[in-house]
């Protein structure tokens, strides 16, 4: 295939680069500045060296054109929170006395006040702290951080494109601060809020900015006719202005649908569009439209959020297309690259044929420069490039990594009665009720205990090799006795052997599994300073060993209770990793639910008579389109069955969330067809409880009556009133006592108070029953 090339020469950008730097060098200094241990000026001065060592990443690699103002302390939605003046009335005077402790205030709280809410950015493992208005918001223009990022990027020599929040994102992303009634609608201030940005458009321009980009992710997802016509206004009234520079609106996660119109048809130069996965709906959208003549589009057609390396053909042929569709055609990745590691030169442990399937962050722009370059001067420009590509692409198809014969055939083999249990609950029940013996309103955790400093100390000791395998089993053999001990004397029905052994619910999986790879530095901003390294889902996922079998027989053993064995589920195991793009989620889904399903015999034959799969995540990758959502929970809920179904009837199985709102997936819920689930509930006085009730939801449940995210100790009275809420609503026949979560990031004193106390609650709401 060549491509012509094209009349104005493309340009290569992105729209954002992970801030944390090659050693997280971001984490180290701002923790550093909470401790006391680097001031003020110092944090300033790491962040300074941080972007201008991205911006020149960038700039060698060949884009064009630089992000400013991605970079952030803490979020970018928090900085957009502070660049219009809406500081919550409880964080004002911390701000007004310390900008930067206020600003901290704002993301972590002090002793006094309380934090911003954090929630998730769209479908993605990044949180954002949630803007907190009223009907009272004064807002007010503070552009120092946008501007002096411009400045600071045009003295080392770049093009610098300042990239904001969009004012109808940065609304719709909002909630009501306290005290708002309850009706306020955040967007209703968008009147109010454009003035603020049009003060900092024109500061920007001011500062040397000839374009600007406005993000406005919240527009993909399905939004009102109101909605769209805010949208519609808001960019009409920053068209208008003549004080600003050039703007480009960018969305990305998704198809822009319906706002696609809205947005073309605005008065602004440009606009952004995701062209990878489901997105590439775009293009057909945009040909409707009639394209964008006279405009500058910007094609995101290098996947920002996973880690494979892109098809440069294919993307031609996309840009190709998208030629003849706008005045200018530019390449950039589909989001902020923020959302995959650094750089693939790190990991020095990875097999080299499989590195060579990747693309991170630094990869990825050099994929953008390359395609920019092929669509301005031809594919003969980059022919070399793409001949190296198309050989790794088809190595990456034709490797045993990724086909394995006796995975595709299970999973082929698959019928609807593998995912189906072999009675219906009702009877299920019964066999279950007389093979444990529990009391009424049955008493147990969510898996795990506190991860002591002496926990981590002896991963850390094995990974040096301060301490030998058989060395470092004993202290976790030692750690389950403990915990084994404290349920038994505390009275718990229903035991956990307290996960001691696991790093992280996912990784502790990924690495016993085929298929999956770990990497070394491969770290991700989750929130803040916490940074995660999700695992790599990159071929067909088998089980070669049981994987949890002997921690939990071995705690099995030292007591006389029911010991509940703990997995991870077949969604949570691909929400937290970064999965192959090569065929759909629902198959690797499937494949990883036959591996758990084998863990799950296993367990059973060893004597296991409940077994926990845990799937926090089903809820946070439902699709940001209501029409994507019935064909994900159909593949998300069967691969679950999967999982389970094979089991005896006697044998209870139970599920974990940990949500408070989960009305939109209540039926999904109900599909899994698990005997026991156990959900968050404490801060909602049992909200989900009525929920469930309301649903006709008829299996067992077990609201959480302890919140675990705080170190507060609940008294057993408070535990009391919220096992009689969840009474009200689910009968005592079904109805469970437990905790919202695992206690991995509790002490251990409050743990032990609470769970006395949790106890207790159940023992005199059984006497009242
Ligand atoms: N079993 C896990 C634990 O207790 C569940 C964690 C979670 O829901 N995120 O830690
Ligand atoms: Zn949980």
């Amino acid at each position: 295939m060549t491509t012509k090339p094209a009349a104005a020469a493309a340009r290569a950008t992105v729209y954002g680069y992970p801030r944390q730097g090659p050693n997280r060098e971001l984490k180290k200094a701002i923790e550093g500045y909470w401790k006391g241990r680097v001031g003020a000026d110092g944090l300033r001065t790491a962040a300074a060296a941080l972007r201008r060592d991205n911006w020149r990443q960038l700039a060698d690699a060949g884009i064009h054109e630089v992000p400013t103002g991605d970079f952030s302390y803490y979020d970018h939605v928090l900085d957009t929170s502070v660049m219009v003046g809406a500081v919550p009335e409880r964080h004002r005077q911390a701000v007004v006395g310390d900008a930067l402790a206020g600003y901290f205030a704002m993301a972590r709280g002090t002793q006094d006040v309380a934090p911003l809410e954090m929630t998730k950015w769209f479908d993605t493992n990044y949180h954002y702290l949630v803007p907190e208005l009223g009907p009272g918001t004064a807002f007010t223009a503070d552009s120092t951080k946008q501007v002096a990022e411009v400045r600071e990027a045009l003295a080392l020599g770049h093009t610098p494109r300042p990239v904001l929040v969009g004012p109808v994102t940065y609304l719709l992303l909002a909630k009501g601060a306290p005290g708002a009634p309850a009706d306020f609608e955040p967007l209703s201030l968008l009147d109010r809020l454009l003035p603020v940005y049009a003060d900092v458009l024109a500061d920007l321009r001011a500062a040397g900015a000839a374009w600007v980009q406005l993000d406005e992710p919240a527009l993909v997802q399905d939004r009102t006719r109101g909605e769209l016509d805010a949208a519609d206004r808001a960019y009409r009234f920053l068209g208008a202005l003549t004080d600003r520079p050039k703007l480009l609106v960018a969305s990305y996660f998704d198809r822009l649908g319906e706002a696609l119109p809205v947005l073309a048809k605005a008065p602004v130069e440009g606009l952004a569009l995701d062209f990878t996965g489901a997105a590439a709906a775009n293009l057909d959208d945009l040909a409707a439209v009639g394209g964008l003549p006279g405009k500058r589009l910007v094609a995101g057609v290098v996947d920002g959020r996973n880690i494979w390396i892109n098809d440069l053909e294919k993307s031609l042929a996309t840009l190709g297309t998208l030629l003849g569709l706008a005045g200018q055609v530019d390449v950039a990745a589909s989001c902020s690259l923020l959302h995959v590691p650094l750089d693939t030169a790190a990991e020095t442990d990875l097999d080299p044929q499989v590195l060579r399937w990747l693309a991170f962050a630094r990869q990825k722009t050099a994929e953008i420069a390359t395609l920019a370059r092929g669509l301005s001067e031809g594919t003969e420009a980059i022919a070399d490039r793409i001949a190296a590509n198309r050989a790794d692409l088809a190595d990456r198809a034709a490797s045993p990594v990724t086909r394995d014969p006796a995975v595709r055939d299970r999973a082929a083999a698959v019928t609807a009665a593998d995912a189906r249990r072999s009675l219906p609950y009702a009877e299920r029940a019964a066999a279950q009720r007389a093979h444990l013996e529990l009391p009424l309103l049955p008493t147990t955790t969510i898996g795990s205990f506190p991860q002591t400093t002496e926990l981590r100390t002896a991963r850390a000791d094995l990974r040096a090799g301060r301490i030998d395998r058989a060395g470092y089993e004993e202290r976790i053999k030692a750690e389950i006795g403990e915990v084994i001990a404290f349920q038994e004397k505390t009275g718990l029905d229903v035991l956990v052997h307290g996960e001691p052994e696991r790093n992280d619910m996912v990784q502790y999986f990924a690495e016993q599994l085929t298929g999956y790879f770990a990497t070394q530095h491969g770290w991700v901003q989750s929130y803040g300073t916490r940074y995660v390294r999700p695992p790599i889902l990159a071929g067909d996922i088998s089980r070669p060993a049981p994987m949890t079998v002997r921690w939990t027989s071995y705690a099995q053993s030292l007591t006389d209770r029911p010991v509940k064995g703990m997995l991870t589920g077949p969604v949570t195991m691909l929400a937290w990793s970064f999965v192959r793009d090569d065929q759909p989620l629902g198959e690797t889904a499937r494949q990883v639910a036959l591996a758990l399903r084998d863990e799950v015999a296993d367990l059973e034959a060893a004597g296991t008579s409940v077994i926990q799969v845990d799937e926090p995540a089903l809820r946070e990758t439902l699709p940001l389109r209501a029409a994507d959502r019935p064909a994900y929970l159909a593949w998300a809920t069967e691969a679950f069955r999967l999982t389970t179904a094979g089991v005896r009837p006697g044998t209870q199985i139970h599920t974990h969330m940990c949500y408070a709102e989960f009305g939109d997936i209540v039926q999904a819920i109900d599909d899994l067809d698990a005997d026991v689930i156990s959900l968050e509930a404490a801060r909602s006085r049992m909200q989900v409880a009525r929920e469930l009730a309301a649903h006709g939801y008829p299996r067992e449940a077990g609201p959480g009556v302890y919140d675990i995210h705080s170190p507060r100790v609940p008294d057993a009275e408070e535990a009391a009133q919220l096992l009689r809420a969840g009474l009200a609503a689910i009968p005592a026949e079904r109805l469970w006592v437990n905790p919202d979560c695992g206690l991995k990031t509790r002490g251990w004193p409050e743990t032990r108070a609470s769970l006395e106390n949790l106890v207790t609650a159940a023992r005199t709401v059984r006497a009242e029953l």
